[in-house]
């Protein structure tokens, strides 16, 4: 059967056709999701397909998320798709982060080794095809961040022009630094995010711009194919437990996705459970967990890990509905937390940005609270780089980091760089005493 585009509540379920141009169900306003069958799948011929392509040159395949097309079949003609080539991310053993956190073993996947060093390059290329497939030629979204970034490149690489709204204030220098080189029009609004949103969704509809923010369906598709290829990594093997961070919570929902599509394709038979970590200033989806209900949402989210600075998550349903689906679980931390589970990121040779770092301050969380076994099977997924947010990490070594309430952050793992006299005899004792550290 051919995707289509339907309505993500079960009460409604509209239909809506691949190349209509709708962020949301006409009927009852909620999410769209891509709907694809995968009954006719032969899962042993994908996985040697797949690794077969390893071996191509042919651009498609070396992309990390375009050689797993046959997940992604709402395109149907292969020349349209932009790519930079995005995926083929690492997944790397950390012994060091794993004694910290209390496990025996503890696996990275880090999509801060993306085109633009972020994961929501997964989801653009993607996002991006879409566009081309439905002819536009202006791409828009609103998003103080790697959104951004990942927006302008692709659209750059596709000759589409972007058009990036910025709420004042609150910019990740690394980030926006990105969307003005690759030439976006890049539009500051002093009005808070879901203003400019309802302005962009009118002039949108009227000036034909394609609008890719977190809810457009086509870049949770892109997005599936992060775990697909972690899982492809593993030999197949499916881990105890896959740990991310949440803020709009559209990477969960494409995670669900993924794993209930790769285990109705029978390329998996068992299926992990789920832990989304949030940062505990801007934590509108750990409190929906511990209280029920609908969600809350946080009026001033507060937290220095500002790709999860997310107060109304806009896929909150799909992300609960995949959260339960998983049996998960969800997590907060404070900005100590997540500072420090950073420089022991960093210690390992990886590094992230802060938000990432949620994971593993999370799992350390978790693993204290008795519900991650010591001897899980755990694989967290690294969503940024470390050069994102160079000021963040020369503040924590440094000693000068401070919560956004102003409290001191403790250095505990801080590494201040060293300032000497041009004196010979100074540094040799120097170096000699810092030689057993
Ligand atoms: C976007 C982003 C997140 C949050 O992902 P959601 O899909 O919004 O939950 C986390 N970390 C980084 C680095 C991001 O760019």
């Amino acid at each position: 059967m051919a995707p289509y585009l339907s309505c993500f509540s079960p009460t409604c379920g509209s239909r809506y056709g691949l190349s209509e141009i709708v962020y949301s169900c006409g009927d009852c306003g909620s999410l769209l999701e891509v709907v694809n069958s995968f009954d006719d799948a032969d899962p042993r011929q994908l996985k040697s397909l797949w690794q077969r392509r390893r071996t191509s040159l042919a651009p498609l395949d070396v992309s990390g998320v375009w050689r797993f097309r046959e997940m992604l079949p709402f395109v149907t003609d292969t020349a349209r798709i932009v790519t930079l080539p995005e995926g083929n991310t690492p997944l790397f053993d950390a012994p060091r982060a794993a004694q910290y956190a209390g496990l025996a073993g503890l696996q990275f996947k880090h999509q801060g080794y993306n085109p633009t060093a972020s994961f929501k390059d997964n989801g653009m290329t993607a996002g991006v095809t879409q566009a081309a497939i439905l002819g536009m030629r202006r791409v828009a979204c609103v998003s103080t961040g790697n959104t951004s970034a990942s927006l302008a490149a692709y659209a750059a690489a596709s000759g589409m022009q972007a058009v990036i709204f910025l709420p004042a204030g609150n910019i990740a220098y690394g980030k926006l630094a990105q969307a003005l080189e690759y030439g976006a029009l890049t539009i500051q609004v002093e009005a808070n995010f879901d203003q400019i949103l309802g302005l962009v969704l009118e002039l949108a509809a009227e000036l034909g711009i394609y609008l890719l923010n977190s809810v457009n369906p086509f870049r949770i598709e892109g997005q599936k194919s992060i775990v697909i290829e972690m899982l492809e990594q593993r030999g197949w093997r499916v881990p105890d437990w896959i740990v991310l961070p949440g803020g709009n919570l559209g990477n969960i929902s494409a995670l669900g996705k993924g794993l209930r599509e790769l285990h109705a394709a029978g390329l998996i038979d068992s299926l992990p459970r789920v832990a989304v970590v949030q940062a505990a200033g801007s934590a509108p989806f750990e409190r929906l967990f511990r209280e029920g209900g609908v969600l809350r949402a946080v009026r001033r989210p507060e937290t220095l890990a500002t790709a999860i600075r997310i107060g109304d998550p806009v896929s909150w349903r799909k992300a609960e509905s995949e959260v339960k689906e998983l049996s998960g679980v969800v997590e907060s931390v404070t900005e100590q937390e997540i500072a420090d589970a950073k420089a022991v990121i960093g210690r390992c040779g990886i590094g992230s940005e802060p938000a990432s770092a949620a994971t593993l301050a999370g799992i350390r969380k978790l693993v204290r609270a008795g519900t991650i076994e010591p001897d899980a099977d755990v694989s967290a997924i690294l969503t940024g780089h470390l050069l994102k947010d160079p000021d963040y990490v020369y503040r924590y070594h440094s000693g000068q980091l401070k919560t956004p309430s102003d409290e001191p952050i403790q250095s505990t793992f801080g590494n201040a760089p060293v300032t000497v006299p041009n004196d010979r005899a100074e540094i040799e004792e120097l170096l000699l005493r810092s030689a057993d550290q």
